[in-house]
């Protein structure tokens, strides 16, 4: 989703877009209005985001008052540590990460950052301690150097190669036609889904947040690529608060802790091999998992580039 990415840049992103066309104002102001609906308190607070925790406690959730999405959900990510969710596709796992960024507030219960409630801080710093890979990420119509940039806005290039660099991009790019200046987006050079991918994690790089969110970061590559990226994620996301949301179990095996969801509730919670000895719903998943990779390595990633 287009808002998971926070305007430091804002205002500059909509002069470009009004620029660009008149067919872009409607969704721009559809964005506006929902950034309107989550206020500042008059006497908000910075986020304190040095070594962050973060706590969710007996969190309830629903986008519609009529359908509760989330019940009750509690977990701690301490200081530094990574902890992964997995589960069913719409069991509410990306809807943890909306809620941390603040895109909606919660109906009961708290969510806070070392202590402070995120409701009480300036979303803009909120959103300045944090960086996220979407499972979908929407790029805006300019080069592919603002869209890196975009992390960091006072980069300097070499810090923006180096990012690419470290995404597995920088070649790819050096191959398009005006190399970073290629425009890139809906109306320029539409890239796959993987190479989009590519391009929220070099942005995320170049962020260097305190908080790093990984939403399906790499479901759209082929298991080849995927590996190389995941080596590289987990340097960055080392003593980092770390929020991993996972599809493939393989990429989550190591971490801290391990969060199984199912319809908005966590059912099992654990490190892997906690998990494999409980032999419930993480165990199934996993074995099933297993059998499909020794089937065939890249189904998935096959499917989603269709
Ligand atoms: P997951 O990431 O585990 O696949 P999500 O957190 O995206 O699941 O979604 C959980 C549930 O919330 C799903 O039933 C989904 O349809 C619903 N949902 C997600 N986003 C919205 C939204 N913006 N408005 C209403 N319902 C939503
Ligand atoms: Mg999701």
């Amino acid at each position: 989703l287009l808002q998971l990415y926070m305007p430091l840049h804002f205002l500059g992103f909509v002069y470009r877009e009004i620029k660009h066309s008149l067919a872009d104002m409607e969704r721009m102001f559809s964005l506006l209005d929902e950034n309107r609906e989550i206020q500042d308190k008059p006497d908000a607070l910075k986020l304190n985001a040095r070594n962050p925790a973060i706590r969710f406690d007996r969190v309830n959730f629903g986008y519609d008052t009529n359908r509760q999405i989330l019940y009750d959900v509690t977990f701690e990510i301490p200081a530094g540590h990574n902890i992964a969710v997995v589960g069913q596709s719409g069991s509410g796992k990306s809807t943890l990460a909306r809620l941390l960024f603040r895109f909606y507030d919660i109906q009961t219960g708290s969510i806070r950052i070392n202590g402070q409630d995120i409701r009480d801080v300036t979303q803009q710093s909120l959103r300045a301690a944090m960086g996220i890979v979407p499972q979908d990420t929407v790029l805006f119509n300019d080069s592919i150097y603002y869209n890196i940039a975009y992390g960091r806005p006072d980069a300097t290039q070499e810090e923006v190669y180096s990012a690419a660099r470290s995404a597995h991009i920088h070649d790819f790019i050096m191959t398009l036609p005006e190399k970073y200046e290629t425009i890139v987006g809906e109306r320029g050079l539409k890239l796959s889904g993987g190479e989009k991918q590519r391009v929220a994690i070099a942005r995320t790089i170049l962020k260097n947040p305190a908080v790093l969110i990984f939403d399906e970061a790499t479901s759209a590559l082929d298991s080849d690529s995927e590996k190389k990226i995941q080596a590289e994620l987990k340097r960055i996301a080392q003593n980092r608060t770390t929020l991993t949301i996972a599809h493939r179990l393989s990429t989550v095996a190591d971490a801290d802790q391990i969060l199984v969801m199912e319809n908005g509730r966590i059912i099992e919670r654990g490190k892997h091999i906690q998990l494999l000895a409980a032999n419930q719903s993480y165990a199934r998943m996993w074995a099933l998992q297993q059998r499909q990779q020794a089937i065939s390595p890249d189904t998935d990633s096959r499917l989603s580039e269709t």
